[in-house]
């Protein structure tokens, strides 16, 4: 957990190395964000350039307006669906938007995530879809706000997807969790089967975890 904005900042840069190396994403087609809990005030990747190279000092500092507090770089031109999202769940510290390819793949081709691991029926029992808008646009950062309240993932149709959590670590994890059932759900309707967990299993589970 971040405990000084250092901290923030180390841990934005770090999540666009992670989301890249996993391959959720190209140099330039990610953001992240994220906070001190409570602020008004977030920390984010600027536009343009090659996220995994980023420097704590490439980042941008911005209100929950999109008014550039500190940095030299413009933010990310998805500011608007950051903020929004802030100014919504004050329980989320962190955000980040990858274009993974298996999530976003089988959202294209109308497929729903079934609850095929303990995961995805716990964590992905329902992860909404956000019909498509312009990258970097107000109607996108509404359609994601209309959303985001009780989920720590979205899909952007024909895009990407949003991870949230409390801390970095958490939504780049949401993340990568979404792309690996995704990946699993595609290799078995390639096979032509797709074996689910009962839905009694589920409720078992649920209390085993108590979730
Ligand atoms: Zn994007």
């Amino acid at each position: 957990m971040a405990f000084t904005e250092e901290e923030v900042k180390s841990e934005v840069i770090w999540a666009m190395k992670a989301l890249y190396n996993k391959g959720l994403m190209t140099g330039v087609g990610g953001n992240a964000s994220a906070r001190l809990p409570n602020s008004e005030e977030i920390w984010i990747t600027p536009s343009g350039l090659y996220k995994p190279r980023l420097t704590e000092e490439d980042l941008v500092k911005i209100d929950l307006e999109g008014n550039v507090i500190e940095g030299v770089l413009k933010p990310s031109m998805e500011w608007h669906f950051h903020t929004e999202i802030y100014k919504r769940r004050s329980d989320v510290n962190a955000v980040v938007h990858a274009h993974s390819p298996y999530s976003t793949g089988l959202a294209i081709a109308g497929v729903e995530i079934r609850p095929i691991t303990l995961e995805a029926a716990l964590m992905l029992a329902k992860v909404p879809v956000v019909p498509f808008k312009y990258p970097g646009t107000k109607e996108l950062a509404e359609e994601v706000g209309e959303r985001i309240m009780g989920t720590r993932l979205l899909i952007l149709q024909n895009h990407g997807v949003i991870g949230v959590g409390y801390e970095m670590i958490e939504a780049v994890t949401a993340v990568e969790i979404l792309e690996e059932v995704s990946m699993m759900t595609f290799i078995a309707k390639m096979m032509g089967r797709l074996i689910e967990i009962p839905p009694e299993e589920i409720e078992v589970i649920k209390k085993l975890y108590r979730i």
